[in-house]
């Protein structure tokens, strides 16, 4: 990775790799020609760069878009109070089964004296101590009955908080539900947007790789992975802009008057370093195409 060499394809130092037949290129370039073909390859390479970073940061946006958040949040805030309406629905279930209960107690315990008062009333010569013994369990029945009627008060009493409580949380629940409808199709509509930029710098790139050649091409690629998803900076003025670290005077002069198009990585980060005129990304004439 260090030294410097033609970005001219792999014919200028490594002739063993030579694919082309000899001759198939017109005729061998002139040292003026190797290095504008030098210097095309390495705007090309930063052409490459600026779209690889814009595709990072699209794809960036799509993973943080703040859609995506806020849907979690509410589709946890609704699965919370689903939680909650199965418990008290629960809870109440539980009590109106016991009202259930003592619906059918009272009924049965109703039913019961209304049978032994129509007995007694209607019974003329039933002895006295029958008559008594009837009496007495008509008695008991009505304290029976008015015992359960007062249970079934309280648990009347008890379901009431719940029955509000479970409108409540079905309101919530409602609402909860249209946000989150509301979310998921402006999260749908955001990626749509980002996929449809991202769909057009992917094309952008494909003609951008083409245009570098194959062996600085590899190379940049495994510095990529490598370095964070830059694996080709600018020199603008002293400063690699790929770890913003200013190099040494001595060290920039030098690679200013180098070979136009020699291959350069910075000693401090180990990215492939092309000198600019201090002209930011975007402004080098050399991009055909704009990503816009
Ligand atoms: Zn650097």
């Amino acid at each position: 990775m260090t030294g410097e060499e033609r970005a001219t394809g792999p014919s200028e130092h490594a002739p063993g790799a030579d694919e082309q037949a000899p001759g198939a290129d017109d005729h061998a370039p002139t040292p003026v020609q190797a290095s504008v073909r030098g210097r095309r390859a390495l705007d090309a390479l930063l052409d490459l760069q600026d779209l690889d970073t814009a595709i990072s940061q699209l794809e960036h946006r799509r993973a943080a878009l703040p859609e995506r958040r806020q849907l979690a949040r509410v589709v946890a805030a609704l699965r919370g109070v689903e939680d909650r309406v199965s418990e008290v629905e629960a809870s109440r279930a539980a009590l109106v089964e016991r009202q259930e209960a003592l619906e059918s107690e009272i009924a049965a315990a109703t039913a019961r004296r209304e049978v032994l008062e129509k007995r007694m009333y209607a019974a003329r010569g039933t002895p006295a101590r029958e008559l008594q013994a009837m009496d007495e369990e008509i008695h008991h029945l009505r304290e029976r009955q008015g015992q359960l009627e007062d249970a079934e008060l309280e648990v009347m009493v008890a379901l009431e908080p719940l029955d509000s409580a479970r409108a409540a949380l079905q309101a919530q629940s409602a609402a909860l539900g249209t946000e989150a409808a509301q979310l998921r199709a402006a999260l749908a509509e955001a990626e749509a947007q980002i996929d449809a930029e991202l769909a057009i710098q992917r094309v952008a790139r494909t003609a951008a790789a083409d245009a570098v050649p194959e062996d600085l091409r590899s190379r940049y690629d495994v510095l990529r992975a490598r370095l964070g998803g830059t694996g080709a900076a600018r020199l603008a003025g002293n400063r690699c802009s790929g770890c913003h670290l200013e190099l040494p005077s001595m060290e920039v002069d030098r690679i200013r008057h180098l070979a136009p198009g020699t291959v350069v990585t910075c000693e401090q980060c180990g990215r492939i370093l092309v000198p600019t005129s201090s002209a930011p990304a975007g402004s080098s004439t050399s991009r055909s195409s704009p990503p816009d």
